[in-house]
């Protein structure tokens, strides 16, 4: 097993509280992510977290220093950012935002010239650069530039790939809820410019995050649930801090949970055409179970972002997607796109009620738990987990953690990449079913811990 390394990198970028990540660490990390894109052309792109503008202006001197010359996006969602990386041939793409954390915290997130974010393996070398930096000669230092029309080009971008007429005729109200998050650059807009009713909730960016946590739990969208019923809505949507990651309430004010917007995503894309559906071993049997149904090829990766762009380009997907509602649509871009998604799900509500939508896909059910365990621990438990998947000749994936398949159900023991912990995860057709595979294994687990 290959031990990591990387010191501030974690699984998609660099994350921390203003007193981890600090302006003095954002210039040097911007230095080493300059030199590492070759000294060229570099877009940066923030939220409106409170902290980001002081690290935005660290970033800029950063890049500047080694010579990279600075494209400026302003505040912006993610999935614009990363639309616009593209467009604009880019050498690489730095985004200071802490997607769905609590407000006191902030990130880098680094994606190169191809759109793939930097994995913790590539965070290593950026790293050892930090080591060794050589400034530009004082003639040569970068120059600063601004682009302010990114969000309309990723919305005609978006436009262009629906049926704009047959959402247009359909008259559909909806509720969305921004979370104050960037997502209001962009959603109210996009769902108007549809001939959508757009009732919108948490539609100013504020850095406090006064509305709700920017994570899209189904306890922090209460209000949006009851907005649906109340204003007797077709649908309610809500994003995560940096619009990456999108969850639905359908017309009866159930929640829609990550997996099953991708599910629903897969069917969209489906009727356009048929290829390989990347996804991480994290995620529901149900995406699996709709490739297979059309003849799909499906391929596992790790958890992160990273990974599932990585995997999504060398397997020319048609789409990929995670468990908690980030969506890759290739013809976008390489970047989770919360908009592409919400807007193809709702092309999808123009036929069919999204309670229907919802009940026509494969039933599994989950239970998940986590165990206390240190590094030493962690390491011991997959070794031992993956000898049991051997001597029982199961069918099982090793990419991250140990994920073992079965008839209709599985489940996955994988050490936490941020935390002192091993979660377990298990899915079968009925709760008891999950439930008893997820006791077996946290029993098993328990048992090898003591050991
Ligand atoms: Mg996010």
């Amino acid at each position: 097993m290959r031990i990591n390394m990387a010191k501030y990198f974690g699984t998609n970028g660099v994350r921390g509280t203003y007193d981890v990540l600090t302006p003095q660490l954002a210039m040097q990390l911007a230095q080493a992510i300059g030199i590492y894109f070759k000294r060229g052309q570099i877009l940066v792109a923030r939220d409106h977290r409170l902290t980001g503008e002081s690290l935005w202006h660290a970033v800029i001197a950063g890049l500047q220093s080694v010579g990279c010359n600075v494209v400026d996006l302003g505040v912006v969602s993610a999935p614009t950012a990363e639309f616009t990386l593209h467009s604009l041939h880019g050498e690489g793409l730095i985004i200071i935002t802490a997607s769905h954390n609590p407000p006191e915290w902030n990130a880098l997130k680094v994606i190169d010239g191809k759109g793939i974010s930097i994995s913790k393996e590539r965070g290593e070398k950026i790293e050892k650069i930090m080591k060794n930096i050589k400034l530009a000669n004082w003639k040569e230092l970068g120059k600063l530039y601004t682009h302010k029309s990114s969000v309309a080009e990723h919305s005609d971008a978006i436009l262009s790939a629906l049926d704009k007429k047959k959402i247009q005729k359909s008259k559909l109200r909806l509720v969305l809820d921004c979370g104050n998050g960037t997502a209001a650059t962009i959603a109210p807009s996009l769902f108007r410019s549809l001939g959508c009713e757009v009732i919108s909730l948490n539609s100013h960016m504020d850095g406090h995050f006064p509305g709700r946590l920017s994570e899209p739990s189904e306890q922090n969208v209460a209000e949006l649930i009851a907005a649906v019923k109340a204003a007797n809505a077709h649908a309610g949507i809500a994003w995560d801090g940096d619009g990456d990651r999108v969850i639905f309430i359908d017309e009866q004010g159930n929640y829609v949970i990550g997996d099953k917007v991708f599910a629903l995503c897969l069917l969209s894309q489906l009727k356009k055409k048929k290829g390989p559906v990347v996804t991480t071993v994290a995620t529901s049997k149900v995406i699996e179970d709709i490739a297979k149904q059309h003849g799909c090829k499906m391929h596992y990766t790790k958890i992160g972002a990273p990974y599932l762009s990585e995997v999504a380009t060398s397997q020319k997907a048609i789409l990929a997607g995670e468990e908690v509602g980030g969506v890759i649509w290739p013809e976008i871009s390489l970047a989770k796109d919360g908009f592409i998604a919400a807007a193809k799900i709702v092309e999808m509500i123009c036929d069919k009620p999204l309670s229907k939508l919802v009940a026509e896909l494969p039933k599994y059910f989950n239970e998940k738990t986590t165990i206390k365990a240190n590094d030493k621990e962690k390491t011991n438990i997959i070794k031992k987990m993956h000898a049991h998947a051997v001597k029982n000749k199961f069918n099982f994936l090793d990419i991250d953690g140990i994920r073992i398949n079965f008839e209709d159900s599985w489940v996955i023991v994988r050490a936490s990449g941020t935390e002192p912990k091993i979660r377990i995860f298990a899915e079968a057709k009925t709760k008891e079913k999950a439930a008893a595979l997820l006791s077996e294994y946290k029993g098993l687990v328990e048992k090898i811990k003591k050991k």
